[in-house]
């Protein structure tokens, strides 16, 4: 492989503050308390972010509260003018917001920058539109929105993940409060910004910072009507326990482990780039990534063969070079429980292998993974990494691959790849997973619903579908 000169995106775009409140009733406030959110690349601290305790949430909850009638009443069309404002600032504000989402959460500028931010507008534009068609959206001649919504997101895809909470509660006639996750507050703070410049009345979006604890007091506050949550199969569980006999509505969207399924038929240079895609986009930091790869016997010298190839042409570096292909680990924990489990799988005996490459000193980093030999018994085959590891399997038959592929207790995505139309939808059909992708993975579209089965969680965001989670 030829080298290439470092092509780093200018971070000057970017106007930190030293320090940032917590955005209730349209106004930065401060808080108690206070963390810091560091660059995963570097470690350096980018800023100090308050952290709401439990006054600040009852000011938060009731600045939604007082903010909600008058919005809920607005004529649709009105709500969308808001929505379509928002999209456009977020357009206009990309490169910046782009910028902002690598340092805060070391993805690569290519996929903050081509992915998620176009997604993100995207996702409000599409929102936008139904804002006053809700009555023909088949909920109903008259649905009426349900009120506060606390909303509390991972930190894989910050702004992507505020965008699929805030843009269809918004949309149906919701006020929020969200919580961004603690290693990645900033793009939430400065969507905040973007609601003050979009002129959104005061209460109607309030952010609030902190980590575990201050989500935990803002889906039990007792005036909120509607909880969101995307992260940790375990705090799923806690919130839904949290939430059982109060008449809040909730949907979660949690972990996965997802079954990226090649037949001996398939294009294999393009089930390749798809597996590349699958597990190691966004390193694998994806609730939906391809993490158990079930290959056909037939073709598993071939797929491997050139999987490793591939593997060995990943730029792993600066989120910052447009040409960096994996960028840091999020969090220092989270390295942890990604090398904690590898080894697991090391020890537990499938054989691991990465390309050669070099990590950078500073910051959290893991190279490109993948385990051979594992079987279904291994935690490696059965518990979510969230990290770029692959664990490979193998199948002979197509009943085989839908028996292992079905065999978690997750259930979010699969993929398949196959030149036969036929199989695929016979595959398809069998698979207990929200999302089935043919001939390609980890494709993302504000008008198609997505969510999980089993513990993969419940309610389904994205498309008509997702509104039905923000009205009654
Ligand atoms: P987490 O579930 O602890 O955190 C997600 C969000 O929930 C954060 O904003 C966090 O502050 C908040 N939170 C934590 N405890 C809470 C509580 N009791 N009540 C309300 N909110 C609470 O996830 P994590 O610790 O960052 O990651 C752990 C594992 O979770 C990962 O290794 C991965 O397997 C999985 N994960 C899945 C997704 C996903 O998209 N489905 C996202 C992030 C993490
Ligand atoms: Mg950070």
């Amino acid at each position: 492989m030829f080298a290439y000169a470092p092509a780093p995106e200018s971070r000057s775009i970017v106007d930190l503050a030293p320090s940032y409140g917590l955005f209730i009733d349209g106004r930065f406030t401060d808080a108690h308390d206070s963390f810091k959110t560091v660059n995963p690349a570097s470690e350096e601290v980018l800023a100090e972010v308050a952290a709401a305790g439990p006054e600040d949430v009852d000011r938060a909850v009731a600045a939604a509260r007082r903010a909600f009638e008058p919005w809920s009443a607005l004529p649709g069309a009105e709500r969308a003018k808001y929505l379509f404002r928002i999209a456009r600032i977020i357009q206009e504000r990309a490169r910046e917001l782009a910028v902002l989402e690598s340092l805060d959460n070391g993805k690569p500028i290519k996929e903050s920058r081509d992915v998620d931010l176009p997604l993100v507008a995207a996702h409000f534009f599409y929102y936008a539109g139904w804002a006053d068609k809700l009555a023909y959206a088949g909920f109903g001649a008259d649905p009426r929105p349900l009120g506060v919504a606390a909303q509390v997101i991972p930190w894989n895809f910050p702004l992507l993940m505020l965008a699929w909470k805030i843009a269809p509660a918004l949309a149906a006639g919701n006020t929020v409060v969200l919580k961004p996750a603690e290693t990645t507050p900033l793009s939430a703070l400065f969507f905040a910004d973007i609601c003050r410049q979009a002129d959104l009345p005061p209460g109607v979006v309030n952010i609030i910072t902190g980590a575990g604890d201050t989500g935990r007091l803002l889906v039990e506050h007792p005036d909120v009507n509607k909880v969101a949550f995307t992260g940790s199969t375990e705090v799923g569980r806690a919130i839904a326990r949290s939430v059982a006999g109060t008449g809040k509505r909730v949907t979660l969207e949690l972990g996965g482990k997802a079954a990226n399924i090649v037949f001996d038929d398939a294009a294999i240079d393009q089930a390749v780039e798809g597996i590349v895609n699958g597990i190691f986009f966004n390193q694998g930091h994806v609730c939906c990534a391809g993490s158990r790869l079930l290959v056909q016997e037939s073709a598993y010298d071939q797929v491997l063969d050139s999987l490793k190839r591939r593997m060995a042409t990943l730029r792993v570096g600066d989120p910052l070079d447009k040409n960096t292909d994996i960028g840091a680990i999020n969090s220092a924990a989270q390295l942890a429980r990604i090398r904690e489990l590898s080894e697991i799988g090391a020890a537990e005996g499938a054989e691991r292998w990465s390309p050669p490459c070099e990590l950078p000193a500073q910051g959290f980093w893991f190279a490109p993974t993948i385990f051979t030999g594992v079987t279904q018994a291994h935690r490696i085959a059965r518990e979510e990494i969230f990290g770029p590891v692959l664990s490979v399997l193998t199948f002979r038959t197509p009943d085989e691959a839908v028996e292992k592929a079905n065999n978690t207790p997750y259930g979010l995505s699969a993929g398949i790849w196959s030149e036969k139309g036929s199989l695929i939808l016979a595959v398809a059909d069998k698979l207990r997973a929200g999302v089935v992708w043919a001939n390609t993975f980890n494709k993302f579209d504000p008008t198609s619903p997505f969510g999980g089965y089993k513990e993969s969680g419940y309610g389904r965001e994205g498309g008509r579908h997702g509104l039905e989670a923000y009205l009654a």
